[in-house]
This record gives structure tokens, sequence and C-alpha cells, in this order.
């Protein structure tokens, strides 16, 4: 049983993340998937937001230096930073790998068995493919809006692109349940530039060895079986990759988390907390926060709010709020800067999340059975928060205006009426299947036996 365990062992797997908080730990937790099955693990990453070495000491790291600096990629959004890794990471990293496979003469070195890189990193197939190294991807994301994103070509023809504001409410007849406003937009300076990279990046995955998905089959089965028939790679749903309980599983947080919330939580009543953030990077106007803090304290519901500074364009990190807000409601609502999330979403007092849907905590949300209040700003948010709502039924979107009387409304119907037991079966009945599905003989059980014997079947 032990030597099946270690199938990997005297093969290394070179991975590159993109450098985003919900990027880096989803890879990071599949590095260390891979270690436990015996593989030697190298970490190829930008010193940009560089993930902590000492964290991961069962790790080689290899930073990529000359690759982007980090006041080039503070100036820029995160569609035009991908695209100057894109173009950046090229010479380091062949650079990097010319003197890696030399060193793999040596005769007690460990030979690289293959690449894998984030799904936007789509230059790394062409260096993959000069150095003669299978190339898998790690897609971060959930496989329903990976399948809009290979739509792209299909709905700029069809007419979709650029979404109109008088077509909002429209179906999108090839992508059920989806209307206009659901489509993924990015508001950025150049619009096509968002478009440009998503189809670059779909292209490199199909000349990839495999896709590896942070989801499990039961969640997004519709959605795998239509990408296996249009993309003729193997895919590998092997997630939730957080629910793996493996020894050297540390934080992959950028940001400190601030635990004292937990000891906040504990004080309160079971399921009577909305647990409030938008991830590592929503930004909000003052006008927008202002309504989300009056609604929290109206709503009469204990809150923990995660705000990151910056989230609130044009301060550092609070200043908006009058210096009295948290002291009249006498303990009923905590701030912290980064939270524990898994934590957190894990704690008995937790009864709904309000969320931006970033897949990682769309994900999590589900894996703690938690209900959630959807507001998706962005990119695949949109696709995650229809899913949830629509389709999962374990949610609720907030669709109107940002307004503190709607948000009121919206937190009483997420946590006390009808609509709610409902919400919460289904997302209890989701939690169970992702516990399931990590079991021997569940599905990602299963898929991640058929990747480590394809990674071993792989030749560079
Ligand atoms: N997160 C956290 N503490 C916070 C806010 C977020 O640990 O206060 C983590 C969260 O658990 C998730 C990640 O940051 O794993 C955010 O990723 P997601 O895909 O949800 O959103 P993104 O930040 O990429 O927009």
């Amino acid at each position: 049983m032990e030597v099946e365990k270690q199938r990997g062992k005297g093969h290394k797997l070179v991975l590159m993340p993109s450098p985003f908080q919900g990027h880096i730990t989803p890879l990071l937790q599949l590095a260390n998937i891979l270690y436990s099955k015996g593989f030697s693990i190298t970490i190829v990453h930008t010193v940009f937001n560089s993930p902590d070495p000492s964290s991961y000491p069962h790790f080689t790291f290899h930073p990529l230096h000359g690759a982007l600096s980090e006041t080039e990629a503070s100036k820029v959004d995160a569609v035009h930073l991908t695209d100057i890794i894109n173009i950046k990471c090229v010479q380091p990293l062949k650079k990097f790998l010319a003197t890696l496979l030399s060193s793999q003469d040596d005769d007690d070195s460990v030979p690289v068995s293959c690449f894998i890189a984030d799904a936007a990193l789509y230059f790394t197939q062409s260096v993959c493919d000069e150095f003669g190294i299978p190339r898998l991807v790690l897609r971060t994301g959930g496989a329903s809006s990976f399948l809009v994103f290979a739509s792209f070509p299909l709905l700029r023809e069809k007419g979709y692109f650029p979404v109109q504001e008088s077509r909002l409410e429209e179906a999108v007849v090839d992508l059920p349940p989806l209307k206009v406003k659901d489509l993924p937009v990015f508001q950025s300076k150049e619009p096509e530039a968002f478009y440009k990279l998503v189809c670059r990046f779909i292209d490199e995955c199909k000349k990839s060895s495999g896709i590896i998905w942070n989801t499990y089959e039961e969640l997004e089965s519709s959605a795998l079986t239509k990408l296996r028939q249009d993309f003729s790679v193997p895919m590998y749903p092997i997630g939730p990759f957080h629910k793996y309980s493996l020894p050297g599983s540390t934080s992959t947080s950028l940001l400190t988390p601030d635990q004292s919330c937990i000891t906040w939580l504990d004080k309160q009543e079971h399921k009577s907390v909305v647990y409030v953030s938008f991830g590592s990077i929503v930004a909000i106007s003052e006008a927008e926060f202002l309504e989300i803090a009056w609604g929290l304290a109206n709503s009469n519901q204990p809150f923990l709010w995660a705000i990151r500074p910056g989230t609130i364009r044009g301060s550092e990190w609070l200043e908006p709020l009058p210096s009295e807000f948290l002291e009249n409601l006498g303990g009923r609502g905590y701030i912290v800067k980064w939270a524990p999330q898994e934590q957190v979403l894990k704690h008995p007092a937790v009864g709904a999340f309000w969320t931006h849907n970033g897949w990682n905590s769309t994900l999590e949300s589900v894996c703690e059975g938690v209900p959630m209040i959807c507001m998706p700003s962005f990119g695949d948010q949109k696709i995650n928060a229809k899913y949830a709502s629509d389709v999962w039924k374990v949610g609720v979107q907030l669709e109107n205006k940002l307004e503190r009387g709607e948000i009121e409304k919206i937190i009483r119907k997420v946590m006390l009426g009808d609509e709610a037991k409902e919400i919460r079966e289904n997302v209890m009945n989701l939690k169970e299947k992702a516990n399931l599905c990590l079991k021997e003989g569940g599905s990602s059980y299963c898929f991640l036996d058929s990747l480590v014997s394809e990674i071993l079947s792989l030749k560079s």
C-alpha cells in the first residue's frame, strides 16, 4: 500500500503558478497532493507575489529573476499583468529549464516528468515543446466558466460580444442557463485584451497533455462532459484540493490571516453570522462600501467582514467608515483585514457567506455547506454566481442596486425564510458529495489515480 502511494518516487514535477492569491493557493495545494504521491516538486514563480518557501521546506523554489518587477506589476490590471508575464517570463524560464535539464544527466538527479502550468500562462506550452517536456495545465477556475471561455469565438460570431446594455436580460441560447448579463467581462481600458487572453490560453490548453481541475465531477458533470467532447485532451477533476488531508499542508496566504476573528466567532450563536469577503482583487467604490456597511448594520445579524486594504477605491483601509460604527453595534460586527477563510467557513457560527464568487471562495463555501449571497464583479465570477444561485441553488444573487434596504432583505432571505431552508439542504447535499468524491473509489480519488498513471507514462 505504501509503495502504491509513493508511485511518483524518482520523478520530478515542475509547477508554475499565476501570481495571484486565487491561483497560487490551488497550485500549491496541487503540488502537495502530488508530493504525497512521491513526486519531488519544484515551483518556478515570478518575484512579484512570490510564495513563501519557508512554508514548504519539502519543495524547491526557483524565482524567475528579471521577469517582472513589483513596480511594473503594481501599475497594471490583472489582464495586462498576465499578458506581461506571458512575454517576460519566456527567456528566464528557458534559462531555468536549460540548466535543470543539463543537470538531469548527473547520476543522482531526478528526471523531470512534466511541467504543470496555470492555464493563464499560455507561453509555457511552446517553451515546454522546445525542451521536449510534456505540459499539463492546472485550471484554477471551474469547468462551467471554462466552457463559456471556450465559447468566446462563437459568442462573438453570434453578436453577444461586445455585451450590449439593451440585451442584458436575453438568454444566451448556446449556453443555458446564462443570460447576456452573466457573460464574463473585464472592465479595463482595453476590453479586447481580455478576449484575446482568453482565446489564447484556451488554444494552448488544447495542445497540452491534459487539464487538471480544482472541481469535482458531481458538481460540474455537464460542463466536464461537454469539455471532454470539445477538447481532445484528458480531463482530471480531482478537487476540492483544500479538502485533502495531507501532512505538510500549510498556509498559502499572501496576507497574514487575523485569527482573532475565530475567538469572536466562538462567542456567536449557531449559524447566525454573515461572513463577508470579496477576495483578493475586487475593489468597490466608497458609496458601495457604505451601503454594505449600513445594510449589514441594519440587518440585525452578526457579521464578520474581511476588508483587504485597498478594497475601497481611493482609501487605504476603513477611512470612510464613521469611527463609532462598530462601537454602536455593541459587538455585533467584527472587521479584519484578512480572514482565515477556510477556518471561518467551517465555524458553526457562520450562517451565510456574502461573496464575490471567485472560484476558490465558491468551492470553499460549497464544501463547508455555507449558503451564499452572491455579488460577482468580473470575469468568471458572474458565471460561478449564476451556477450557485440558479443551477445548484445554494445561494441568492444580489441583482438589484447595491442599496442598504436590498441588502437587509437578501440577508433575511438567505438566513431566515422558507427559501433559506431549501438552500441549506442543497448546499449540505453538495458538501456531502464533496466529501465522498475524495474517499477511496470516489470520482476525484479515481481521477487522481489516473493522473498519476498519466504523468508516469509521459515521455520527456
Ligand atoms: N481568502 C482568505 N481570506 C480572506 C479573503 C480570501 O483566506 O480574507 C482566500 C480564500 O479562502 C480563497 C482566496 O483567498 O482561497 C480567494 O480566491 P478566490 O478565487 O475566491 O478569489 P480571487 O481572490 O481570486 O478573486
